[in-house]
């Protein structure tokens, strides 16, 4: 009866444990397989006849892995209860995948159980199959690891707010972005409000307050605001955020990220400064200043007082650039920006335009003209004292001067162009007016201005018409025969003859002595071929002048070759007048630029000669041929007892240096023989001859003509 029963119990145990949804593996205490159910044998890949039939624990579990490993036999989970006496609990085993199954793994629990006497009687271990889970997990984590990568590398701090349950959570980024700890300070939910900068924590709260409020507010939402560092700096943050909420539109949960946005800030910042600032001397560029002289007008018309506009530009800068070095030159506008700053009163407007071009605005002056006057008058004043101090540069003391020209402004000025147009005239005035000063435009500076940009315009006219024609006075040797001639352009215009010194200026700072100075050495050319087989002109040397802009021009050299091949003129009798100005800059362009055209047998003669900047080394390494004593000089040589002993110094100079002379503006007889006397080689003059039209000159000295004075 009672084994009846038994039997019937172990029945419906054994009918159990088939149906049961784990595998149950019973081990005796040496480790031998009692019984296994079938669920047990399927998971462990092996029919049940095999398994219970298993002698040795070895072949059960041989097969499983931990962490991709076969397992050693001392860890199999039947072994650690053996060994210990202690329950085994949730440790997961690896199925390695075989022809028929794929990779599983096994979540096991193994307990011992004992009998009356305390000896260990059999071993119980179940496993589940927990492949599905393992897999959710390892899915969970590699898409975890991803996103922490990726937000590692975005900048984004995450962080998040549970509103029902109250939890907070703050990311590592999120802390470390501020310079903390994670956790290191208590963390709630009005943390991050407490660590926004004071004065962006109204505003922050405000918007937040009135997001969440707003039932019908869109899910997110973004905001800039400043968070302070842990060591006090900002940390300018765009704060993006998503908002969840119950059907009633009632928030539940808010998540965002918090993106640093310094280097982007800084970016923007460095961006702005080298469009608005000038970066030697720091200060705000044009394009500041136009945008702010707006302003400015604005302001003056509703304030209905006077501004004024200065143009300051400094005197000689160019000359001392270009001997003493761009860095000097840089250093000299640093001091002079500098300088400017310290007289000038804070709200004082100051820009570089560049060069050496500054501007300040003065604003809220008084409200007529006279009081604005007088209080400009007052802060030049204090500009043309700070500036005109020695500057110590580079280990020299330097003076260097400014020009300023101002022009006054109100409400109802002209437009900006038109102011700092005045202003640049004025400047120009106070330059004319012996520099290191100022001065103030007046309308007659904008009526001489249209004159000049009338004469400009007719001048341009002029050369697409032919107006400039060519006259020729003639050069004489001391014994009177006819050597050369000098070519002098006249602009017929309106019926009659316009003289040099009233264009050639103009040409210069115009551009157009380029084209015009071509047009003249194209004529003379054409006289020099056209001369060629002349028995008296065919020996003539043709004088040609030059600016120093023509010279200057990188196509000047090959635009002389094109001519002189073009018209077959000889070479050898073109010679090319400069005046010292050529000394002044680019001095070693220059002397090359030179040396390139005496390659083609052309010469050079020094126009001018002790009226400008005269530096007697230079007159070295020029290739000079000849040096042309200028009129003032010889003018005096026979009346004034200071110009004679100059005039016979100029030509014992050229004697030493090898160098041709020529007197021009010889206009007495006392004059000739004085210079004759001297040694002067050549002689020019209306005594001798004045400039003629070029068509007279050949009439007159050509063929059979005269070859003597
Ligand atoms: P410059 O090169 O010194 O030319 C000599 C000037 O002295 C000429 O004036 C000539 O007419 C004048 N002259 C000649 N003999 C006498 C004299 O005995 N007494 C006095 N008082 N003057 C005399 P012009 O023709 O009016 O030319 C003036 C200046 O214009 C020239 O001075 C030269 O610098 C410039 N120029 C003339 N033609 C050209 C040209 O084709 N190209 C360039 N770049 N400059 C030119
Ligand atoms: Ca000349
Ligand atoms: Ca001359």
């Amino acid at each position: 009866m009672m084994s009846d029963t038994a039997t019937a119990i172990q029945r419906r145990l054994d009918e159990l444990l088939e149906h049961l949804p784990a595998g149950v593996v019973v081990h005796g205490p040496d480790g031998r397989i009692l019984t296994a159910n079938r669920l047990a044998a399927e998971l462990l890949g092996q029919s049940p006849e095999q398994l219970t039939g298993t002698a040795s624990i070895t072949s059960a579990w041989g097969f499983v892995r931990a962490n991709g490993r076969p397992m050693r036999p001392e860890n199999y989970p039947v072994n650690i209860v053996l060994r210990t006496h202690k329950k085994v609990a949730h440790l997961v085993v690896g199925v390695p995948a075989s022809d028929r199954e794929p990779e599983r793994w096994l979540i096991c629990n193994a307990y011992p159980e004992f009998d009356a006497e305390g000896a260990l009687r059999q071993v119980v271990v179940c496993f589940t199959d927990c492949t599905a889970l393992k897999r959710a997990k390892q899915r969970l984590q590699k898409s975890d690891k991803r996103l922490r990568l990726v937000l590692k590398g975005s900048n984004d701090a995450p962080w998040d707010y549970d509103m029902v349950t109250q939890e907070v959570y703050y990311s590592e980024r999120w802390w470390t972005m501020l310079g903390y700890r994670p956790g290191a300070l208590p963390c709630d939910k009005d943390l991050w409000l407490s660590l926004v900068h004071p004065d962006d924590r109204a505003k922050v709260s405000a918007f937040m307050r009135g997001m969440l409020e707003d039932r019908n507010a869109r899910e997110c939402y973004s905001i800039e605001f400043r968070l302070r560092h842990r060591d006090g700096h900002d940390v300018p943050v765009l704060s993006r955020g998503f908002v969840l909420r119950d059907p009633d539109g009632k928030p539940l949960r808010i998540s965002g990220t918090n993106t640093d946005l310094t280097e982007r800030k800084a970016a923007e910042r460095r961006i702005y400064e080298a469009a608005y600032f000038d970066h030697l001397t720091g200060l705000p560029n044009r394009r500041f200043l136009i945008e702010e002289l707006d302003k400015m007008l604005a302001r003056s018309h509703r304030s209905g007082r006077y501004g004024a506009l200065l143009f300051l530009d400094l005197d000689n800068f160019k000359l001392l650039n270009d001997t003493l070095g761009h860095e000097v030159g840089d250093a000299l506008l640093r001091e002079v920006a500098q300088r400017l700053r310290r007289v000038l009163r804070h709200s004082d407007n100051l820009a570089r335009l560049g060069g050496d071009e500054f501007v300040v605005v003065l604003e809220g002056l008084g409200r007529t003209p006279e009081e604005a006057v007088a209080e400009t008058g007052h802060v030049v004043d204090k500009m043309l004292a700070v500036l005109a101090q020695p500057y110590l540069l580079a280990g020299r003391m330097i003076v260097s001067t400014p020009s300023i020209g101002i022009v006054l402004f109100d409400g109802a000025s002209a437009g900006i162009d038109t102011l700092l147009r005045q202003a640049d005239l004025a400047m120009y005035r106070a330059k004319a007016d012996g520099r290191n000063t100022a001065c103030f435009f007046d309308p007659s500076m904008q009526a001489a201005a249209d004159h000049q940009a009338a004469l400009e315009h007719a001048l341009r006219k002029g050369l697409s018409a032919q107006q400039f024609v060519l006259f020729c006075q003639p050069q004489f040797s001391a014994e009177g025969q006819l050597v050369g001639a000098e070519v002098l352009v006249r602009w017929r215009r309106d019926g009659g003859l316009v003289e040099p010194d009233d264009f050639i200026g103009l040409a210069e700072s115009s551009g157009l002595i380029v084209p015009l100075g071509e047009h003249v050495l194209l004529e003379s050319c054409r006289a020099l071929a056209r001369w060629k087989d002349d028995r008296v002109l065919g020996r003539l040397k043709l004088a040609v002048n030059v600016s120093v802009q023509q010279l200057r021009e990188p196509a000047f050299p090959r635009s002389v070759g094109r001519i002189l091949a073009d018209t077959g003129a000889p070479p050898e009798r073109l010679c090319l007048e400069l005046t010292e100005s050529v000394f002044a800059e680019n001095v070693a362009e220059t002397i090359q630029r030179m040396h390139a055209l005496c390659d083609h047998g052309i010469h050079f003669s020094l126009d001018d000669f002790g009226t400008g900047y005269s530096s007697l080394a230079y007159l070295k390494r020029f290739p000079l041929a000849a040096l042309k004593i200028d009129r003032s000089f010889v003018h005096d040589v026979h009346v004034d007892p200071d110009a004679a002993p100059i005039v016979e110094a100029i030509i014992a100079l050229a004697r030493k240096l090898k160098l041709e002379i020529v007197a021009e503006g010889v206009e007495h007889e006392a004059q000739r023989n004085f210079l004759i006397d001297g040694g002067c080689g050549a002689l020019q003059g209306f005594l001798l001859g004045r400039p003629m039209p070029i068509e007279d000159f050949e009439r007159s000295f050509g063929g059979a003509g005269a070859g003597h004075a």
